[in-house]
């Protein structure tokens, strides 16, 4: 299983950083997955997963959680306004708070079920046109407003742009974030992970080198 190999290459890059172990939490990307593969990662006494979309979610982490205590499941993915009510109910962390009207259904999702996930706001590091995220310009505004509806984001997330070099994307994130005092960095994939804790990501997100490539043709 990747599972091994990857938490092996975390401590390495952990000890290469010169940060503590167990400074960055591995979360496994478990979306279109077949059931299996997740749960050989669940017997391994793996407890932080990443999911897409509300409702797969909805549908396989209630059982798993019951089975398995201690389970976290992180809501990596765009979370439509009207998905806010369920997005709380089930996630123990959002990674993706993007914009507004999202923040103020969250708000007062948190607000009527008493129930506080762990929230991160998505930026758009690459100030890409068609890409979910807070413009980094607009991040201090944002922020603000969040505080405001009572949201207290602990860290930020960003998906850097495609086919570039995801380092500077990752600096700048660490940058932002302390410059807003957020102690939680949500950065780094299958791909570019190792760089990402070099950069200080206490949080990264694996899915295909810990479970394989993902069917979206028979799964999703
Ligand atoms: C799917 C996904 C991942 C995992 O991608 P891999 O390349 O399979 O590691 C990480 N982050 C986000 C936001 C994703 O949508």
């Amino acid at each position: 299983m990747g599972l091994d190999d990857i938490r092996r290459r975390i401590s390495a890059a952990e000890q290469a950083a010169g940060r503590a172990a167990g400074s960055v939490t591995l979360i496994a990307v478990s979306k279109v997955q077949p059931a299996a593969r997740v749960e050989a990662v669940l017997a391994a006494g793996h407890t932080d997963f990443g999911e897409n979309y509300v409702q797969e979610a909805q549908g396989k982490w209630p059982g798993w959680r019951a089975s398995h205590p201690g389970v976290k499941v992180h809501m990596i993915g765009p979370v439509q306004s009207n998905k806010a009510k369920p997005a709380v109910q089930l996630f123990d962390a959002i990674h993706t708070l993007d914009r507004m009207t999202l923040a103020r259904k969250l708000a007062q999702q948190i607000d009527e079920q008493g129930r506080t996930p762990d929230l991160f706001v998505q930026v758009n590091t690459g100030d890409e046109p068609q890409k979910a995220g807070i413009l980094t310009d607009e991040l201090p505004g944002f922020l603000t407003s969040c505080h405001e509806l009572g949201l207290s984001p602990q860290g930020l997330m960003c998906i850097p742009p495609e086919g570039q070099d995801p380092l500077p994307h990752f600096r700048l994130l660490r940058q932002l974030a302390q410059d807003h005092g957020l102690p939680n960095l949500s950065m780094g994939m299958s791909a570019d992970f190792e760089a990402a804790i070099a950069e200080g990501a206490t949080h990264v997100r694996v899915g295909s080198a810990i479970f394989g490539a993902r069917d979206y043709g028979t799964a999703g």
